[in-house]
């Protein structure tokens, strides 16, 4: 076994940490984590694992959502400078300053957003869980950050709410085009599409489902056509073949990937065990008030 690979175990061991990975996270990370998984599902995992040592792999604003949700744990982001460069097109003045603009309107903030952000929205909300929070929602205007792809999308499903769109989007899903998904139709005609609703709207108005990477992976395994043609972050195909080896997978068009999602390595990973570093540090009152947020969601699902 590889010195790092046994190093980070044994560590992992004695430290009794729990090593959550990102479904985009590099192969060899998501080998080694306790759990892979999209950024809710970590953490909720986060929260309810005894464990009080929490090692992210992922990019900033999942780690500080696993911190708001369980908030006497030390968890920490082993690739410091992993942002989220959808996250940061939106601050917490921006949605205050689009709440004077709008003052009759609810803010759905995605959970791909800072701590500061979810901490002025009315309530968070998923890829998966995006359409049944704004049709829950008590207002019939509805403020949606940051992502304007799944904003549409939301929008489209929820036609009887008047759904305002910030105009963020995801660079990796952007990168995506129609000639990409008209070209994979021609060669692989038996083939599923497969989406994330953060592709553009012409991807998402003509693939065969949209869904979470959560649900792409329930999808896969449900579907009848053994080839199936994936619309997000490559990371995610390891993760298909594994659970799935009587099907094949490709990307649509060439591989997208998200820089910051391959920032942790195991060299990362060894020392932010070894080290107790990056820790995630957030305000009481943000992590009450972005808590409340997150909670909310689970009300309006
Ligand atoms: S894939 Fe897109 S939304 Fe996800 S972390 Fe990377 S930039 Fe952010």
């Amino acid at each position: 076994m590889d010195k790092k690979i046994e190093k980070i175990l044994e560590l992992k061991e004695k430290k009794k940490a729990l090593v959550l990975a990102h479904n985009y996270q590099i192969p060899q990370i998501q080998d080694i984590a306790d759990f892979v998984g999209d950024s809710l599902e970590l953490s909720k995992k986060s929260k309810d694992a005894p464990s009080l040592l929490i090692v992210f792999c992922g990019v900033r604003f999942m780690a500080e959502t696993a911190k708001i949700l369980s908030k006497d744990k030390k968890v920490l982001l082993p690739a410091n400078l992993a942002g989220c460069p959808l996250a940061e097109t939106i601050t917490a003045k921006d949605v205050l300053n689009l709440r004077k603009v709008h003052p009759d309107a609810w803010v759905v903030s995605y959970v791909n957003t800072s701590a500061e952000v979810k901490a002025v929205s009315d309530v968070c909300c998923t890829s998966s869980n995006a359409i049944n929070v704004v049709k829950n929602v008590p207002t019939k205007d509805v403020i949606f950050v940051p992502d304007k792809n799944l904003g549409w999308w939301v929008a489209k499903n929820v036609p009887e709410k008047n759904v305002i769109l910030w105009n963020g989007g995801c660079y990796v899903h952007e990168q995506f085009t129609l000639e990409d998904l008209l070209e994979a139709r021609k060669k692989f005609p038996d083939a599923e599409i497969i989406v994330h609703p953060e592709c553009k709207k012409e991807i998402l108005e003509r693939a065969d489902f949209v869904a979470s990477t959560a649900g792409m992976l329930k999808r896969a395994k449900a579907s009848a056509a053994k080839t199936v043609i994936i619309g997000t972050e490559e990371g995610l195909l390891h993760k298909l073949e594994k659970e799935n080896p009587d099907k094949k997978f490709f990307s649509l068009g060439i591989s997208r990937t998200c820089l910051n999602m391959k920032k942790t390595t195991l060299n990362e990973l060894l020392a932010s065990l070894e080290k107790e570093i990056y820790e995630i540090n957030l305000e009481e009152e943000i992590i009450e008030k972005a808590g409340l947020a997150l909670e909310r969601m689970v009300k309006y699902v």
